[in-house]
């Protein structure tokens, strides 16, 4: 052993490089993040206890071999995984962390994608959808070994997943779904309206049951993944806003719009909704999506707890907490215009009100949160990853979709393998322009 500790030697080459660069940076590319207002309404999450975290001012230039920009839940697990493998981490944020989309978040983690397999299928090639849909199972497998192995106090729940028939796939649609899910290995149960009634009191012509799948407070989740990085030496700036940046053969020069420059080995763009200039974003847009929390129930919640979502256009989606609220969120609507969707808060509660009655009758559906939110999608239902065409040393996680916190799951693993020259099986799946 040479005494040096894991990732030296690969900063010290950077380093020398480095110099060369720095010698003269050339702001080629300015980032121009789009500014969104992500969210409005009040959230359960954000008035809860929170881990301590420690945010420091960027007063001076600085170098490191990771920089990620976003201190959501997608820097967070990519702060938590890079910094695991011994590289140093640092991440940037203009807002402070976790106050973009992801306490909006209602933090439903599934395997199972917005995008049907049997839909998929039709749309990528067989092969390639089910290797998709397990790779997402193994992300979240994942994300739920990571919270035990640190001990996060998340609010972590195992819960199963009903997947109600609806306009998207009716029975005879789930039926076909549920074969095309065993062919690919992924284990579900399929259940006739009889069935459905008798095990969760729930009235619909059938459902499948995917196991195994998690719920969490996503605040507390990112605090506790973004502490374990600081723990590990990982280092928070905030606020820190990124103005442009000049990748080189070395790594990337990035400057910040107060004026100190991060000169880094690799830069990561966790910044969810708000996009960068130049990372290609053609399959994904930005939707309007709304949510309520209720009162905790007076009387019993339904049996198991499962996660509900529906096979339906647009949709309805359910989870419990452990202090025995539902959160019923969906109802989304294609624009993104911020003033517009706020607008709708008061007619979309009561909307979301009524259909979580419909639902679950023996429920008192008054919310006491209701909140909406800006929310990517994408027309596969798949997420982009990866290395950003024309930016060398720069990557970028665009985790659209209802499978959100998973695909930011599935990016820290993809990305740890990316940067540490390790490369990954499944890279190609994800790849931006895939
Ligand atoms: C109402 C709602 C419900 C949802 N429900 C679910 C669910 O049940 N399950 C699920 O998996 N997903 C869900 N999602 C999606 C999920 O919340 C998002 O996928 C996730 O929060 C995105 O996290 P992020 O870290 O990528 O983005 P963010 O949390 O938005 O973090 C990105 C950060 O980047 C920063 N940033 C941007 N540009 C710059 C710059 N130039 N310089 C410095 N910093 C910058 C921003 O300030 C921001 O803090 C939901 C979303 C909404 C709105």
């Amino acid at each position: 052993m040479s005494g040096q500790t894991p990732g030296e030697g690969r900063y010290r080459s950077f380093t020398a490089d480095w110099r060369a660069a720095e010698a003269k940076p050339r702001y080629l590319h300015a980032v121009h993040t789009q500014q969104r207002r992500l969210k409005a309404g009040q959230a359960p999450w954000s008035v809860r206890r929170r881990g301590p975290l420690e945010v420091e001012p960027l007063k001076r230039n600085l170098r490191t071999e990771v920089l990620v920009v976003g201190a959501g839940i997608s820097g967070a697990l990519v702060a938590e995984a890079l910094s695991d493998a011994a590289l140093e981490v640092v991440v940037v944020d203009r807002r402070a962390p976790v106050h973009g989309s992801t306490p909006a978040s209602t933090c439903l983690m599934q395997s199972d994608l917005d995008t049907p397999l049997t839909e998929l299928g039709a749309r990528v090639g067989v092969a390639r959808a089910a290797r998709i849909w397990s790779r997402t199972r193994l992300a979240l497998d994942a994300l739920e070994q990571r919270c035990e192995a640190l001990g996060l106090d998340a609010e972590l729940a195992v819960r199963d997943s009903l997947y109600l028939a609806g306009n998207v796939l009716d029975a005879d649609g789930l039926e076909r779904e549920a074969k095309a899910r065993r062919r690919a290995g992924i284990e579900v149960d399929l259940l006739g309206r009889a069935e459905l009634k008798h095990r969760y009191r729930l009235h619909r012509s059938a459902a499948l049951v995917s196991h195994h799948q998690l719920s969490a407070d996503p605040v507390r989740l990112t605090h506790g993944l973004l502490a374990a990085a600081q723990a590990r030496g990982a280092r928070i700036f905030s606020p820190v806003e990124l103005s442009s940046i000049a990748p080189h053969r070395a790594g990337v020069t990035a400057l910040t719009r107060a004026g100190p420059r991060i000169s880094a080995r690799h830069l990561v763009y966790a910044t969810g909704y708000e996009l960068p200039r130049g990372v290609p974003a053609a399959k994904h847009s930005i939707a309007s999506t709304w949510a309520v929390a209720t009162r905790p129930q007076p009387r019993a919640l339904w049996p198991t707890q499962a996660l509900i979502w529906e096979a339906a256009d647009p949709y309805l989606y359910c989870r419990t907490t452990p202090d025995g609220r539902i959160i019923c969120g969906g109802l989304d609507e294609a624009f993104s215009d911020e003033a517009a969707r706020d607008a709708l808060l008061e007619k979309k509660t009561a909307q979301l009100e009524r259909a979580l009655a419909r639902l679950w009758p023996e429920c008192d559906p008054r919310a006491a949160f209701a909140w909406t939110g800006s929310f990517g999608t994408s027309t596969t239902g798949t997420p982009s990853i990866g290395r950003v065409p024309r930016l060398p040393n720069c990557y970028a996680v665009l985790g659209y979709g209802g499978n959100g916190i998973t695909f930011s799951m599935l990016a820290a693993q993809l990305l740890r393998g990316l940067i540490l020259g390790d490369g990954d099986a499944d890279a190609a799946l994800f790849a931006f322009g895939a």
